[in-house]
């Protein structure tokens, strides 16, 4: 299918940007467009003006401070998938579909779409991590992963906001892993389960977090999981025990790959396997 016929402006300023976001009330941002056509295309999403940000400068790179990662919005997959110095981000940038997906699509686009079976939002809420949004009255606000993703394609980014920093906890020390189930290579997550392990000076779990991807409108945490191997050992019966619990709270639409009662054995199953890999 073709889209609905539309205009395209390509500004080289943040404040150009929000000039054409007043100048229209159907305009719609476009970062790599990986997202977004798809839905023009099936007229789900019709937009008037096109406000390319690809030209608008200080949007993209990657930087260190204060414990942090600062990622540009315009960060592509790509960029992020080399960076090993990224743990959790660059081995689950590396997962998402493929190459050629991964050299348009950007992180930023990828937050502020908001899809439940998208693997970037999960990783952000299992690090407690942010994005900074700047209003158009030129104001900043930071909004913290855990606030950010309210319904399915509903973030807490308003169509006005753009976002112009993405903050991600570097989690030294801390052991990763990402594992994402799916019917066809380079596919979409069925379910997808990201845990971030940090071991005590005894190799017990000092700290631990678990989030998961497709099992309901949002990315979602598993607190039982966590709560069960916190302050506890790691041994096998440990994790297996905690991972049991992965679906505990969720209610997973079914849809064309997959049951409700599938997806919650799943996230049993990933929850176990991505716990033994971050300990390992
Ligand atoms: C075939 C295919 C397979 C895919 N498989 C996966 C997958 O397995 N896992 C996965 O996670 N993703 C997958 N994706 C999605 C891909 O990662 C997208 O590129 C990404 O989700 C959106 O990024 P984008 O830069 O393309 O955003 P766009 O499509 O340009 O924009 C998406 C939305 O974000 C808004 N937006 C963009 N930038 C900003 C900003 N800075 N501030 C505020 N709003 C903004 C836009 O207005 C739009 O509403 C797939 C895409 C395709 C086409």
């Amino acid at each position: 299918m073709i889209t609905a016929e539309f205009d395209y402006v390509a500004p080289t300023s943040l404040d150009d940007v929000f000039r054409a976001l007043r100048s229209d009330e159907d305009a719609k941002l476009l970062a790599g467009g990986h997202s977004l056509l798809p839905l023009m295309k099936v007229r789900l999403a019709v937009p008037s003006l096109l406000v390319d940000l690809r030209h608008v400068p200080g949007l993209r790179g990657i930087e260190r401070a204060n414990g942090d990662w600062r990622i540009g919005p315009l960060t592509r997959h790509a960029d992020l998938q080399v960076r090993d110095d990224l743990g959790v981000l660059a081995l689950t940038a590396g997962l998402i579909a493929d190459q050629q997906v991964r050299n348009r699509g950007t992180i930023g686009g990828s937050l502020a779409h908001g899809d439940s079976a998208s693997d970037l939002p999960t990783v952000l809420v299992a690090a407690e991590g942010a994005v900074t949004v700047r209003t158009a009255a030129g104001a900043e606000r930071e909004i913290a992963a855990a606030d950010l993703f309210q319904d399915y394609l509903t973030t807490a980014v308003a169509p006005d906001e753009v976002i112009t920093s993405v903050r991600f906890p570097a989690l030294d020390g801390w052991g990763y892993a990402y594992e994402k189930f799916t019917r066809r290579a380079e596919d979409w997550a069925m379910v997808g389960v990201c845990a971030l392990v940090k071991r005590g000076p005894d190799g017990g779990c000092e700290d631990v977090r678990v989030a998961l991807t497709n099992m309901g409108s949002t990315p979602l945490r598993a607190p039982a999981v966590e709560s069960a191997l916190r302050g506890g050992g790691l041994d096998a019966g440990a994790i297996q025990a905690a991972a049991d619990q992965a679906a505990e709270g969720t209610d997973p639409p079914a849809d064309l790959n997959a049951s409700t009662e599938y997806k919650r054995h799943l996230a049993r199953v990933l929850t176990r396997r991505a716990l033994e890999r971050a300990i390992n």
